[in-house]
């Protein structure tokens, strides 16, 4: 598990695109330079790590594109110690950004494969979240909530009720929502009943699969 200089000038360069692609957040553009990206993805594209672009990681997933993980990292407005709920976490990337903002990070996968895999691969990284779980994000995590932030890191057909039940007041349900492509969809909770809506453009994921149990 080599990090070395090339990685870190290939990071740096990878945080100068982004931000010319219009991230703006500092924190997010910083985590960018600091997460060895390289380490989450199969040796094979260990060369790609650091280009723009989505990539397979087994069980038919993908690593989404860092422009993706910054735009929706970006919409949360991490602050230090936010208690966030990731849903799909994957190659456990967009876990490890938000761990390296310093968020307080919870999170689901529905893959066992994937779970396992990125359950090891993150303790060896010194990335800690605060619990990895096994299980379906659709039903959120109601013995933790409520959360500052969730965010969906798959294309949801619809917006799960529980994750809205299990946000805090004021805080941000950030979603990509739609079949074929997805519409990034951040909602902030307003009081008990009402959510205010934002849309932001298209985006496209894996599918957000209803668990079959
Ligand atoms: N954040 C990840 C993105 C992975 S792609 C990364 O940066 O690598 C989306 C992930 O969501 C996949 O791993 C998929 O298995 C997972 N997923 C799909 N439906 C899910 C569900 N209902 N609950 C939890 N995870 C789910």
């Amino acid at each position: 598990m080599k990090n070395t200089s090339k990685h870190q000038g290939l990071r740096n360069q990878l945080s100068k695109i982004l931000e010319e692609k219009g991230i703006t957040d500092k924190r997010v553009l910083e985590a960018v330079k600091i997460v060895p990206r390289h380490l989450f993805l199969d040796s094979s594209f260990e060369d790609f790590a650091y280009q723009d672009k989505a990539f397979p990681i087994g069980a038919d997933q993908t690593i989404s594109q860092p422009y993706t993980v910054a735009f929706q990292s970006q919409l949360l407005d991490v602050q230090k110690e936010d208690k966030i709920l990731e849903i799909g976490t994957g190659s456990g990337y967009q876990t490890a950004v938000l761990c390296t903002m310093g968020a307080t990070v919870y999170s689901i996968e529905r893959q066992k494969e994937l779970f396992k895999k990125t359950s090891l691969l993150l303790p060896k990284l010194g990335i800690r979240p605060k619990k990895m779980i096994f299980g379906d994000g659709y039903k959120g995590l109601p013995e933790f909530a409520p959360f500052d932030s969730i965010l969906v890191t798959a294309g949801a057909p619809i917006i799960p009720k529980p994750l809205m039940a299990q946000l805090k007041i004021g805080g941000k349900l950030v979603i990509p929502l739609g079949q074929e492509n997805q519409i990034m969809t951040m909602l902030i909770r307003k009081n008990e009943t009402q959510f205010e809506k934002h849309e932001f453009g298209e985006f496209r994921f894996v599918p957000l699969l209803e668990d079959k149990n």
